[in-house]
């Protein structure tokens, strides 16, 4: 029996199961995917926001700004990346500027500090390749930058070592209640009791709720988000995170520097039926496009490496949706965390937690370690710690993905360590190997006869992403 049962491995269930490992009780992460951070978690724009945009008395406006501090203590504790990049919004023309000066007030009322409207002229000196029809902007310091799965694996990485379990491959398919628990049936077939359940299913948090309401509190409708990503050898075109002026359809499209000198550009903000497609479009990308054209000159087309989508949890609640179930006692929804969830999701597991403590008693451990140190990047080290790793492990001399400079050493690790994987992207995700100018091209089947050998899997049996996904089907040359 446990005591929670967290549904999803985003970044907001991961923050939970981190935060409720600082308390006694067992808890347990079920994840139907093959990996951490596989839905709206991976496909971002990566901004940790101000908190300028949420409207101001909604727990958006509220969770937002205070979880944009807590990154500060985070990246301390949790060892992940953040780029205090700052950003602004820009304006063309009266009417945007008179929105720069509604946007200001709200920023003010949501108590993001710092805010304050400059000239076209000075965020150019700034940010000389801005487009030169830019008349103001709002500047918005305290926005920064960080890699959102890293930020995932990085909470289920400290969780699991306060004593916070996950499985992975675990789709929650049917819960009931029985003698005052919870059953939670997985994959049609196991089933595992909790005291406490915490629905964090992102896009899927309305479906699970159908599980156990009579009525679902609120109706998610996928909207979906294309981008286009610059290879970080355009490091610096750009530096802040530059947004438009909102419209209805959100903060519109954007350009974000990210953690390792790439620029995406997007998301665009397109309404779909099916909560899973995340096929990119030529009208999505023309879309981007056009957008941004009015952002900024010289727009580096020529490094573009890939385009990809995600797609936003938007409920029909307008706002996040974190309360304990009417009939239902100890059943938490937290959902339609759509955007800004990523910045609000260290705030969001501190406000559930806190709510489940208001009726229920948690005893916090005396012992719980709030830190995690963070896989090496060998490329990063000065010689003579290179040369001292290389002594202890050879395979720190051989290079896997030359674009992104990743050793088979640190494959290894990816594929061993705490909260490893077994797949060609849960690779990509820890280590970064595939994720540059070649996207795979050369490394891919390095990096599977890596996982072969280290498996003890056949070649033809290691998946790309998720059950049943080998990308090699069968052997084609007979061996001497
Ligand atoms: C295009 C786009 C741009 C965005 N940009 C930003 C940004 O720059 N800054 C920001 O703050 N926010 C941004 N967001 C929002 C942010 O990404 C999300 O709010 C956040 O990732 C939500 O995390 P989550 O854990 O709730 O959801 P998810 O990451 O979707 O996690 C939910 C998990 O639940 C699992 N699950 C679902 N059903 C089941 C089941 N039956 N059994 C077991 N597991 C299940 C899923 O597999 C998934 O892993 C953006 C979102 C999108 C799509």
């Amino acid at each position: 029996m446990y005591d929670h049962i967290v549904i999803g491995a985003g970044i907001v269930g991961t923050m939970i199961a981190r935060e409720l490992s600082r308390h006694e009780g067992k808890v347990l992460v079920l994840e139907k995917e093959s990996d951490v951070a596989n839905h709206q978690t991976i496909a971002n724009s990566a901004i940790i926001h101000s908190g300028h945009d949420p409207k101001p008395g909604t727990l958006k406006a509220k969770l937002s700004v205070t979880g944009n501090r807590l990154y500060e203590t985070l990246e301390k504790e949790l060892d992940i990346p953040i780029l205090n990049t700052g950003a602004y919004v820009v304006a063309h023309d009266a009417f945007e500027e008179h929105v720069l000066s509604d946007l200001l007030s709200r920023a003010r009322e949501n108590g993001v500090s710092r805010a304050e409207i400059i000239s076209g002229e000075r965020a150019r000196e700034i940010e000389p390749n801005l487009h030169e029809t830019i008349t103001k902007a709002l500047s918005l310091p305290t926005t920064r930058v960080t890699y959102p799965w890293e930020v995932a694996f990085a909470a289920m990485e400290n969780a699991i070592e306060n004593g916070a379990e996950i499985r992975l491959n675990s789709e929650v398919t049917k819960i009931t209640e029985s003698d005052g628990a919870y059953v939670v049936e997985v994959n049609n077939r196991d089933t595992f009791e909790s005291r406490f359940i915490i629905n964090a299913a992102g896009v899927f948090s309305d479906d699970i709720a159908s599980f156990i309401e009579t009525e679902t509190p609120l109706r998610i409708t996928p909207r979906k988000g294309e981008y286009i990503v610059l290879d970080r050898r355009v490091k610096g075109w750009i530096n802040h995170v530059i947004y438009p002026v909102p419209t209805d359809k959100g903060k519109g499209v954007l350009l974000t520097p990210q953690i390792h000198g790439n620029i995406l550009l997007g998301p665009t903000s397109v309404f779909v039926d099916d909560k899973e497609n995340v096929k990119t479009t030529q009208e999505g990308i023309a879309t981007i496009k056009k957008d941004v054209a009015a952002l900024a000159r010289n727009i580096p087309y020529d490094r573009t490496i890939r385009s990809f989508s995600g797609i936003r949890a938007t409920s029909d609640y307008h706002d996040f949706y974190i309360k304990e179930s009417t009939q239902h006692p100890r059943f938490y929804h937290v959902a339609g965390i759509d955007s800004p969830g990523l910045t609000a999701a260290p705030a969001i597991a501190t406000y559930l937690v806190d709510l489940i403590k208001d009726t229920y008693a948690l005893t916090r451990k005396t012992d719980f370690n709030p830190y995690r140190k963070k896989r090496l990047t060998y490329h990063k080290l000065n010689d003579k710690e290179k040369k001292a790793l290389f002594e202890k492990d050879p395979r720190y001399g051989r290079l896997v993905c030359k674009c992104e400079k990743i050793t088979e050493a640190e494959i290894v690790e990816a594929i061993k360590g705490p909260l490893g994987s077994d797949t060609i992207k849960g690779i990509k995700k820890r280590a970064r190997a595939g994720s540059g100018l070649c996207q795979g091209g050369y490394c891919e089947h390095e990096v599977l006869k890596i996982i072969a050998r280290e498996t003890k899997k056949s070649k033809t049996n290691v998946d790309y992403y998720g059950k049943n996904t080998p990308i090699l089907l069968r052997e084609t040359k007979v061996k001497s």
